[in-house]
C-alpha cells in the first residue's frame, strides 16, 4: 500500500484502508471492523468526503459538551484506534480526560493490545483492561466498562458505537457524543450529539473546537444548548439529498 502515489485521487481513502487492513493483521481490528469500514466509506462518498456544515456544527457542540463535563471519557474501539491514534492523544491532552478501550467484539487480549498501541502513540493511562459488567440492559460481554472511566463518566465520546450501547449509555443519564458516517443508523438517532463525519476528520476538528472554546464556559453552555440533534440529522439528510440532485 505504501506505493500509492500522493497524487492518486483516492490517496487518503486508500491509505485509510491500508491502516484498517494493517490493524486486522496486527490483531487490533476485528474482521467485522472491515465491514463497518466499508459501510462508512459508502456514506463518506455521499458526503463528498469532506466535513459538511451540519457536521462542523456538531463538532463544535461535541467540544462544548466535553469541556463542560465533570468526567469526560473518550471511548475507543479497534477501528478508531488505528485510524486516529495520535489525534486521540492530542484530544486527551486538550481535555485532560480519560481514554478507555471499549470493544463490541471484546477479548481481553485485544483490549491489552489496543491500550499498549494507544499509549505508544501518546495516550496516557488507557483504561479498559479488567472492565466489569456494569452497563444495565446489555449482555455480559458488551456491557463492560471500568468504574473510574465510562461507568462514572457524564459525557462520553464514542466514535463508531453500536446503537444498543449508545442507547444503554443514554439510559444511564449520560451525554453521548458519537461519530458515525451513517446518519440513518440507530447510533446516530439515539445520540445526544451525532457527528456525521469521518473519524479521521472529526477527531482533529473536535480538538480544534476545544482549543477555541476553552475557558469560555458561557460560550460552551450557549453552544451546547443551541444544538438540536434531530434538526442536525435532518440538515445532514437535506445536504446529502441536495448534493445527489445536483450531481444527477
Ligand atoms: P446501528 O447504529 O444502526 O446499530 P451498527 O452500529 O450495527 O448500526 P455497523 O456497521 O456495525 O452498524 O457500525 C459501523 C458504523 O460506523 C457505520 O454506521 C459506519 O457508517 C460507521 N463508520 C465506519 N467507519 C467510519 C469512519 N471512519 N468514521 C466514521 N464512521 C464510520
Ligand atoms: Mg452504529
Amino acid at each position: 500500500m505504501t506505493d500509492v502515489p500522493r497524487s492518486h485521487p483516492r490517496y487518503e481513502s486508500l491509505m485509510t484502508r491500508a491502516r484498517v487492513e494493517e490493524g486486522v493483521r496486527s490483531g487490533l481490528v476485528s474482521m467485522q471492523g472491515l465491514i463497518a469500514h466499508g459501510r462508512g466509506e459508502a456514506f463518506d462518498y455521499l458526503l463528498g468526503e469532506g466535513t459538511i456544515p451540519p457536521a462542523a456544527e456538531a463538532e463544535r457542540a461535541a467540544a462544548a459538551h466535553l469541556l463542560l463535563a465533570r468526567n469526560p471519557v473518550l471511548s475507543v474501539n479497534g477501528n478508531t484506534a488505528v485510524l486516529v491514534p495520535d489525534e486521540l492523544a492530542a484530544l486527551q491532552k486538550a481535555l485532560r480526560c480519560k481514554v478507555e478501550v471499549n470493544l463490541f467484539h471484546r477479548t481481553e487480549e485485544r483490549v491489552r493490545r489496543l491500550a499498549a498501541f494507544l499509549e505508544a502513540h501518546g495516550c496516557e493511562r488507557v483504561l479498559g483492561e479488567g472492565a466489569q459488567p456494569t452497563i444495565p440492559g446489555l449482555d455480559h460481554e458488551r456491557g463492560r466498562s471500568t468504574v473510574e472511566g465510562i461507568f462514572s463518566a457524564d459525557v462520553v465520546l464514542v466514535p463508531l458505537e453500536d446503537g444498543d450501547r449508545c442507547q444503554a449509555l443514554r439510559d444511564m443519564g449520560k451525554t453521548v457524543v458519537v461519530v458515525d458516517l451513517n446518519p440513518l443508523s440507530r447510533t446516530a438517532k439515539s445520540a445526544s450529539v451525532s457527528v456525521t463525519d469521518n473519524v479521521r476528520r472529526a477527531v482533529p476538528a473536535i480538538t480544534r473546537e476545544v482549543e477555541a472554546l476553552r475557558g469560555d464556559r458561557a460560550a460552551c453552555e450557549r453552544v451546547a444548548k443551541a444544538f438540536d440533534p434531530a434538526r442536525n440529522l435532518r440538515e445532514t439528510m437535506d445536504f446529502i439529498a441536495a448534493r445527489l440532485r445536483a450531481l444527477g
